[in-house]
């Protein structure tokens, strides 16, 4: 069960302390406290864990500091969608918002290799007015021999770029927990010129001790990968792991299935999963075209496959693209065969926001029909 306390609750008021002295002697019940802070007031949750079955909601409810109660079912009791759950979604991070309503396109190199690079990328977005992207300075390669990335030496001046080219949030991959404090005291160092939204591999989406020291800190969201080859439902509970741990500011990405019924493509794409997401969880769902497809095969309509998997994603619902980009992908260090290249980047650009376009007219096709609401 799911007591919400009203916005902006004094933790030195009566109300308060009555309301905590009544939950805190409930027998076998235990008590989790979690905060949210919105746009503009602090919410404060209080998760009922244990034996909450006989208890009584509108007592509950009644509670001098409760605004509203919520029963929730076991499954991610925190990013999870309950029944009569209207609680908001999404969080805005460096002035960018991510919800289950709006788009963020996250276009950028697979592997950060020489500054040039960097810098011909991120201008490319900031001319569109795109203020995210993607760069990999932490490379989990299936190879001990490939390229490893550049680590925490090359974060200096990926971060001085993109403050130059006014980039907000960069999704980063990280895969130890130590990566979280190079990152946090380089961008410390530099007086924080961008920010970082730390990603979770699929290669790690069950790393427990990883996902639980990420969920720890409440500076940096997270994008979280979906497991390439377990259930839709165990990658969930991955996420669910950050937010018990604290930071409920995931974003869950899906990036296609290792199997080979998905030849010719790189992993079977999952993007008809987009909207089932939206429906489990509050999350804002991903979609990663360049990891599913993974080439850049030309359908004979002259669209790359990976665009046309990009549009089924958008215009099925899905709230930020991660897409590889190269200026040279045949000198990629990773993943240069699935990069696509600057040139293709407005047209890339245009493509999804019509696809988002349609995503809102398709709800309002639907509106009469309960479509609208669930969102
Ligand atoms: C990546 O996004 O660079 C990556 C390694 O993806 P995934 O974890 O989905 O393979
Ligand atoms: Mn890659």
């Amino acid at each position: 069960m799911l007591a919400i306390l009203h916005p902006d609750t004094p933790l030195d008021s009566d109300a308060y302390r009555t309301t905590l002295n009544f939950l805190e002697n409930l027998p076998g019940v235990s008590l989790r406290f979690h905060e949210v802070q919105g746009a503009v007031q602090k919410l404060t949750e209080i998760y009922l864990l244990g034996d909450t079955k006989s208890l009584d909601k509108d007592e509950i409810a009644a509670l001098p500091a409760v605004e509203r109660v919520i029963r929730i079912s076991e499954d991610y009791r925190i990013l999870g969608r309950h029944k009569d759950d209207l609680r908001q979604n999404g969080f805005t991070y460096n002035d960018v918002t991510f919800n289950q309503n709006n788009l963020n396109v996250f276009a950028g190199l697979c592997a950060v290799d020489v500054q040039e690079h960097v810098d011909i990328m991120m201008r490319a977005l900031s001319e569109r007015g795109e203020t995210c992207t993607r760069m990999g300075a932490y490379k989990p390669r299936t190879n001990p021999y490939s390229f490893q990335g550049h680590g925490k030496g090359c974060l200096p001046w990926v971060f001085e770029t993109a403050g130059k080219h006014g980039i907000k949030v960069i999704a980063m991959e990280i895969t130890h927990e130590s990566h979280i404090e190079e990152i946090d005291t380089c961008l410390e160092k530099l007086g924080r010129p961008t920010g970082v939204m730390l990603q979770v591999g699929t290669r790690n989406t069950q790393n427990f001790e990883l996902l639980k020291s990420i969920g720890r800190q409440q500076t940096y969201p997270v994008l979280l990968k979906r497991g390439f080859g377990i259930t839709l439902n165990e990658s969930l509970n991955a996420a669910e792991y950050l937010a018990s741990e604290g930071n409920a500011r995931v974003i869950f990405c899906l990036r296609g299935m290792k199997t080979d019924a998905g030849q010719p493509h790189r992993n079977m794409v999952d993007f008809a999963h987009v909207p089932t997401v939206k429906r489990l969880t509050r999350m804002p769902v991903c979609i990663d075209p360049s990891h599913s497809v993974g080439t850049r095969d030309r359908a004979p309509d002259g669209l790359l496959e990976v665009t046309h998997a990009t549009a089924q994603g958008v215009i099925a619902g899905a709230n930020m693209v991660l897409a590889d980009f190269h200026p040279k992908p045949e000198k990629a260090l990773v993943d240069g065969p699935q990069a696509l290249r600057m040139e293709e980047l407005p047209a890339f650009l245009d493509d999804i926001r019509l696809c988002h376009e349609t995503w809102k007219k398709r709800r309002e096709i639907y509106s009469n029909q309960g479509g609208m609401a669930s969102v």
